[in-house]
Parts: structure tokens; sequence; C-alpha cells
């Protein structure tokens, strides 16, 4: 099947300004992100919710609103559409994306799955990134898979299962004395010499596209309705801009309404730009100094997109949360223990702040609310558990 692509054009994020398809991009000449754009009159025509339902229950089911130009670009290793685990001990209609059921383990692979597969159809043979670990990992696979090389940088203090996992999935990773935005300057700084193309989050327009995915199944999962609230933990925020821009193209082909769901991004209050800036009531963030906390995959100081996300968050009469450390390990040891599903510490962020937020009055019990685990929980460190029974001894078995 091979099928013409709906793109028309990529667009400035700030300026407006076009570029053409087909060309490799990385930031406009503004320095900002570049956002795809689509013919949505003609995927209004071409494309049903009936005909969808034939299709595979994968990301690659909303082919007309992807941005490849062939069918053979597809760079693929079973990216399923992922659950809606509602959360029974919850009094209110709390629902929980499991993004931990993708390939690689994290919802990276959505974003990469489409900046790889548009590498390859552009020509690429080499990429690199900065990583905090579920990106890199997910950069590792899809670049094998695709047959290109991938360099990774991350902090030095990445969990080592991360930095492990890309290594042996293809990759050359390198562990470095810095922050994520200190690895960042490493990939621009060896482009020159290299050659290799820049996937860093937001410096190339698809990781956005694939992220998409899930505001497009989100609403899909639901009947075609989207939810009262969305908390989503917020690094760089792809995830966050693009469903934000899912939503929007939705609308545009008639398959959902005016209405938008309040765009919560959660944070650490170890790093914490975004909450900041919105509550002091900037466009833009200033980098976050000193950035720690155990979610590693939100400790980001400062971000590229800072303004789209704090765009959609407003408009979409969310707001901005923080959360610390010990309310994340609390969350996540609850959920573990009470609803029998291990989240990662990010995913606990965003169910922390639901109960902030009701606590707050800045939600309500009636809400239908939808969290992200974003990565599976058994990538992360988990709490020893020391018992042991000696088989030649006497076992009281009352007090197993
Ligand atoms: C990357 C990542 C995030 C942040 O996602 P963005 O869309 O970049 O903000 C959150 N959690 C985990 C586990 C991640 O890997």
């Amino acid at each position: 099947m091979a099928q013409q692509t709906f793109v028309t054009h990529l667009e400035c994020s700030a300026t407006g300004e076009r570029y053409e398809p087909d060309r490799l991009h990385n930031l406009s000449r503004a320095g900002k992100p570049l956002l795809v754009r689509y013919d949505l009159d003609a995927v209004k025509l071409a494309m049903s919710k009936d005909a969808l339902d034939a299709r595979a229950p994968e990301l690659w089911r909303y082919r007309e609103l992807l941005p490849m130009r062939r069918d053979d670009s597809i760079v693929a290793l079973g990216e399923a559409m992922t659950p809606l685990v509602r959360l029974k001990r919850e009094a209110g209609e709390v629902l929980v994306k499991d993004e931990g059921r993708l390939p690689t383990g994290s919802f990276k692979a959505r974003g990469i799955a489409l900046a790889v597969s548009m590498a390859k159809e552009l020509g690429v043979r080499h990429v690199a990134m900065p990583t905090n670990g579920n990106a890199g990992a997910a950069l590792a696979a899809y670049a094998s898979r695709a047959g290109m090389r991938a360099t990774v940088f991350c902090p030095d203090d990445t969990p080592e299962v991360n930095v492990r996992e890309i290594a042996a999935q293809g990759a050359r990773v390198y562990r470095v004395n810095g922050l994520i935005d200190d690895c960042g300057k490493l990939v621009a700084r060896g482009r020159e010499t290299t050659g290799w193309f820049d996937m860093s989050t937001l410096k190339e327009p698809y990781r956005i596209e694939g992220k998409k995915t899930m505001g497009l199944e989100l609403a899909e999962q639901l009947g075609w309705e989207v939810p009262d609230v969305i908390f989503y933990p917020t690094g760089g925020g792809t995830g966050l801009i693009g469903m934000w821009k899912a939503f929007a193209e939705l609308e545009a082909i008639g398959f959902i309404g005016a209405k938008r769901p309040r765009m919560v991004a959660v944070q650490a209050s170890g790093c914490a730009p975004m909450v900041r800036a919105f509550e002091e009531g900037e466009t833009h963030a200033r980098r976050w100094e000193n950035a720690h906390t155990i979610a590693s995959g939100i400790r980001v100081p400062a971000a590229v997109g800072d303004f789209l996300i704090l765009a959609a968050v407003r408009e979409s009469g969310g707001y901005a949360i923080a959360v610390d450390d010990d309310a994340i390990a609390a969350s996540l040891q609850e959920v573990a223990t009470r609803e029998g599903f291990l989240m990662c510490p990010e995913g606990a962020a965003t169910h922390a702040a639901y109960r902030q937020s009701l606590r707050d009055g800045r939600i309500r019990r009636s809400d239908r609310v939808v969290l992200f685990n974003c990565a599976t929980g058994l990538k992360y460190p988990l709490p020893p558990s020391e018992n042991r029974l000696d088989l030649n001894a006497a076992i009281d078995f009352a007090q197993l």
C-alpha cells in the first residue's frame, strides 16, 4: 500500500515561517521547534472512523496523520495501542495510560519510531542524542532496526539499566559528567566532525508526530471523546505538545468536538522550571539550577519547547504542578501494593499530582482523569526484599 503523505509543509512554532517537507531539518531559523502541517481537509475525506476500526491496533493506524511519504520507510517493533487501566481504589474515574507496554519499555518508542522512520526516508546513516535513559534506549533499538549508527550521551548518574540497554541494543553510549543539556551540547559540537543527525527532543520535527499518537489513541479509546483532565509528567514536553496538536487535528477532521482536556504539566519539585514559569506568568521558562529528582525522565532543567508547553497548559485551562520525591515514592508504593500496578517514578508523579490537586480543589472528584505511566516500573531500581527460608530448619507457616 504505497500511500501519499498528506504533509503540506513544516512550520516554525514561533514565527510560522514555512519549510519544505522531504528535507532534513532541525530547529527553525529562529531556533525553535518545527511543526508538521497536513492538508487536513484532504485527511478528512480520506480517513473515517469506520475504516480505522479495521486497522491493526498499533500507532501506524493513524497513517493519514503521520508524515512518512512511503510505507516502506516505517521502522516498527510492534507499537501496540496501550491500555487504559482504571485505578479501582480511587473515588473518581482515574485511568492510567500504560505506556510501559511499548517497545523498549517506555513511550519514547512512539517519538523515536517516527523520527527514525523519517530519518531513514531522508537518507540519514548516523543519529545522535542526549538522554536521561529511555530516549537513548529507544533510539538504540530503532536505529539498529533501521541499520543506522547511533551515538548517545547521558548524565553519569543515569540508571545503570538504561546505559546497559542502550549498549545492548547496538548504540555507542557515553556517560558524561554533566546534565542532559550539557549532553545536548556535545551532540551539537560533534555534528560537523561526524555528520550525525541530531535527534534531541524537539530539535527534529518528527518525535512530536510520534508522541501525538497518544492523543489520537486516547480519544479513540474513549469513544472519540477527550477526558476532563490529563496529568502529564513533563520533561521536554514532547508528549504534552504532541497531544495538544493531536486534539486540534482531530477536531479539524471532524473526529472530536471543541472540548479539550485541561492539560496539567507535572514536574518534580527538585526540577520544576515549567511550574515556576507558569506561576510567574512567564511565556518562557528559566533554566532550573541544581536539578534533582528520583524521576529521572522529568529531570530536564531547560526545554526548547517551553513556550509551547506553557501555551498549551494555559489555553486548556490547565496548570503546572510540582510534587516532591517523597510524594512520588509514596504514590509508587501505594499504587503498586493496592492496585497491583508498578508505575515508574514519573508515572507515580502524576498520581501524586492528582491527589494533591484533589486536596487543593483544583480538580473535582467527578472529573474523568487520565494519568500517564510513561515507562515500565521494571526499568527502575526496586526496594530490596530479603526474606529467606531454610529448607533444613522447621518452617512456621503460620508466620509467613
Ligand atoms: C522522557 C520521559 C518523560 C518526559 O516526557 P516528555 O514528553 O519529554 O516531557 C517522562 N517520563 C519518562 C519515563 C520519560 O522517559
